[in-house]
């Protein structure tokens, strides 16, 4: 490699370090992230040496994210991360050999603060995720509505801080946290924002408590205008993180800071939580993505399609929004496999082909009962109405079908209890615990009760 080429690389991987160590912390950085050294770029690869095979282990598990992110920002070619443990006395690489003290410009080349401060910290927004590529309904206008209001706003909206959105996995949750992101770094880029996911909040956390560095832990949150923590219920039961947390995010919303946070239940399905930390998340603005509707699926395939510009028949898309209600995030991965498909062999696609190509999946899902099944059944052979499912009325006559029905929902399906309670009109999720427990001891009391469910379980799975 001539000289300047690798003056050049290395200057700029001053740069990517003072990156690195403005998104991760200090003491991230310290402990993990100096030992990166930049060893080769060739192409749209970087190859970096790491002395030790637990430092690459733990900065693949923990930092890759970052670590593309900052290198991209520098190198927008950048696609792929090659990391090596080399030992250092071996790490004799041509970057290395070139004698530093010649021609680092070390203060001229480290950015300016401006850009720093102008750096997306935490997690890196995925540029998919925008507003306009998110479809809306009914079952998410609420979320994407709020969403949408704290994007705008220049300041916080009272009684939106901490927007809370929650719902099921793959319903849109990340994707609208993203899509924040990406609105205020468009129209509003003083404000500071910062994403990232309560996981990593805690790896954080944990190696900032190792290091006896909470301080800069702390720190990395002061000059954050909106925070985004996404999938808090990982922190529930996690003591000191969960206590951590709670401090942060007291004191930004003292600060009078945006806070959006994302869970897969309501604040007050938060078990595991203390009460006081539950209470506080739901002070603001509590807004639930629902399950998919067939319309939404349809219109997310179709600007899918619209997306990759590819064209799929209509009775391809209609076939897969029926065939794949469970979440988006599945539905996205079937068009993609047979989009794939089609590519890879050359072939149109068709009805037959995606049927063929998705038979796996299919079959599996054909065999997955889902709570509305249930509830048809068991609302038939107990002769109540389908809507009595949903309703309040404690009658025993439509009380006990429901407790079965939510007994089997637990028993059949892969639904958590919150989400069971959704469906059956929004019960609380100690109400179908309730249900659960209460049918159990029909069971081994109640020989009429066992053998109802004993049948309706034979039906529901053949
Ligand atoms: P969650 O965080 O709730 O588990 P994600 O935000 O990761 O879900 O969404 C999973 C996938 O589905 C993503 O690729 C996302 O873009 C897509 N998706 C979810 N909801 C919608 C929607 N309403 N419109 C368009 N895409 C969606
Ligand atoms: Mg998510």
């Amino acid at each position: 490699m001539n000289s300047e080429l690798a003056t050049q690389y290395q200057s700029l991987w001053v740069r990517v370090q003072a990156r690195l160590k403005f998104s991760c912390g200090e003491a991230v950085y310290r402990s993990w992230l100096q030992h990166l050294v930049l060893a080769e770029v060739e192409g749209n690869m970087v190859s970096i040496h790491v002395p030790t095979r637990f430092i690459r282990e733990w900065v693949m598990s923990h930092y890759l994210n970052e670590i593309l992110a900052a290198c991209k920002q520098e190198m927008p070619q950048l696609m792929h991360l090659d990391v090596r443990v080399k030992p250092a006395t071996t790490n004799v690489t041509t970057l290395q050999q070139k004698p530093v003290e010649e021609k680092l410009l070390l203060p001229t080349v480290l950015p300016a603060k401006q850009d720093l401060d102008d750096m997306p910290s935490g997690a890196v927004l995925d540029p998919r995720y925008r507003f306009s590529s998110f479809v809306v309904d009914k079952s998410n206008e609420l979320a994407f509505a709020a969403a949408q209001r704290v994007a705008e706003s220049p300041e916080v909206i009272p009684g939106c801080n901490p927007l809370f959105l929650y719902g099921g996995v793959g319903l849109g949750k990340t994707h609208l946290m993203h899509a924040i992101g990406w609105h205020i770094r468009a129209h509003n880029p003083k404000r500071k924002v910062m994403y990232l996911s309560a996981e990593k909040f805690m790896y954080q956390f944990i190696s900032a408590l190792r290091q006896r560095d909470i301080m800069t832990f702390k720190e990395q949150f002061r000059g954050v205008d909106v925070l985004m923590i996404d999938d808090v219920q990982f922190i529930c039961g996690k003591d000191s993180t969960q206590e951590e947390f709670f401090h942060t995010f007291n004191a930004l919303i003292d600060q009078n800071k945006q806070l959006v946070i994302s869970c897969d239940r309501s604040p007050s399905d938060l078990e595991e939580m203390e009460e006081r930390v539950r209470s506080r998340l739901g002070w603001g603005l509590v807004a639930d993505i629902n399950a998919t509707t067939y319309e939404l699926r349809l219109g997310v395939l179709q600007m899918k399609c619209e997306q990759i510009k590819v064209s799929v028949p209509k009775d391809v898309l209609e076939f897969l929004a029926r065939k794949i209600p469970s979440n988006i995030r599945e539905l996205e991965g079937a068009l993609n496999k047979v989009v794939a498909h089609s590519h890879l062999i050359g072939r149109q696609i068709t009805l037959e082909s995606t049927q063929d190509i998705l038979s796996d999946l299919l079959r599996a899902k054909s065999r997955a009962v889902t709570i509305e099944d249930i509830q048809k059944r068991v609302a038939e052979h107990c002769n109540i109405r389908i809507s009595d499912m949903h309703s309040a009325r404690r009658a025993r006559q439509v009380a006990r079908p429901r407790q079965m029905a939510m007994y089997l929902s637990k028993k059949l399906t892969t639904s958590s209890l919150p989400e069971i309670g959704r469906q059956f009109g929004g019960k609380d999720h100690t109400t179908v615990l309730h249900a659960v427990r209460k049918v159990e001891e029909l069971i081994s009391q109640d020989r009429i009760i066992a053998e109802d469910i004993r049948l309706l379980t034979r039906i529901l799975e053949s």
